[in-house]
């Protein structure tokens, strides 16, 4: 298999251009899709669990009655080695059934909130100040230190994902300036606007589909590991993702 090369990188964080084509919705609507993202948890950096614990029991405050309060299920207990996290190990959160019968993240309540963002800002905190980065700069992802585009997880999605064209109205790198400013910084964000307006924006070059098999190269074996289990275990529900956690 060919190497993918990618011209473009920021202090030593290599950029894929698809995030630069890549289609997307006007923006996150959970009244349309209902939060459906978060239906398989996130990875984070398995330190962030220290972070997440300091806030333990406000976010038990705001989780609704189905959600399940008692913190040591809130994490998977098998952490695994991964480069993309600051320790080099990573953390999934754990999932649980709704009365509905839909699985998703313990920590996103019945009417699709996210808990952690739900306490933040009730407790007069920015909005992503303890959330999962991975969670915040979804569709985006960083998969051995490329930033880019998460296909797998898009793929399950029914409003927002790289099946619904129909839908796109704009790209992701348009889509996620205040989530890529947050994570990456405005430097970071100012330098591939640069890139953006230079080589796309300005070309008039129309959002468009990336191919599968370029991607699809970047998937790291842990992940579609997670989803095949997660898909075996239930069939006709769909899940998240490999969303991670990154600093
Ligand atoms: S931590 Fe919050 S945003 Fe991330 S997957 Fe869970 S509910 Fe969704």
């Amino acid at each position: 298999m060919t190497e993918k090369i990618f011209p473009l990188e920021y202090k030593g964080l290599k950029i894929d251009p698809v995030i630069f084509t890549q289609g997307f919705v006007p923006a996150c609507n959970i009244g349309i899709c209902g939060g459906e993202c978060c239906d398989w948890g996130v990875y984070m950096d398995r330190d962030f669990k220290d972070v997440l614990t300091k806030f333990e029991k406000e976010i038990q405050d705001v989780m609704d009655e189905n959600q399940i309060k008692d913190s040591s299920e809130w994490y998977e207990k098998d952490i695994e080695v991964d480069s993309d996290f600051p320790s080099g190990f990573a953390i999934g959160t754990e999932t649980y059934t709704t009365k509905s019968g839909n699985e998703q993240c313990v920590f996103k309540d019945s009417n699709g909130f996210c808990s952690i963002q739900v306490m933040a800002m009730k407790n007069n905190m920015h909005k992503w100040a303890v959330k999962p980065k991975y969670c915040i700069m979804y569709p985006l992802t960083i998969v051995d230190n490329i930033l880019t585009y998460d296909e797998e997880h898009s793929a399950k999605l029914h409003y927002c994902g790289i099946n619904h064209e129909d839908n796109f109205v704009q790209t992701v790198f348009d889509a996620m300036k205040e989530e890529l400013i947050f994570v990456l910084g405005i430097d970071c964000y100012n330098f591939l606007n640069d890139y953006y307006e230079k080589n796309y924006k300005s070309l008039n070059k129309k959002p468009h589909l990336p191919r599968h098999d370029e991607h699809h190269q970047i998937i790291k074996i842990s992940e579609i590991k997670r989803l095949d289990i997660a898909n075996q275990k239930k069939d006709n529900i769909f899940h998240k993702k490999n969303l991670k956690e990154y600093e």
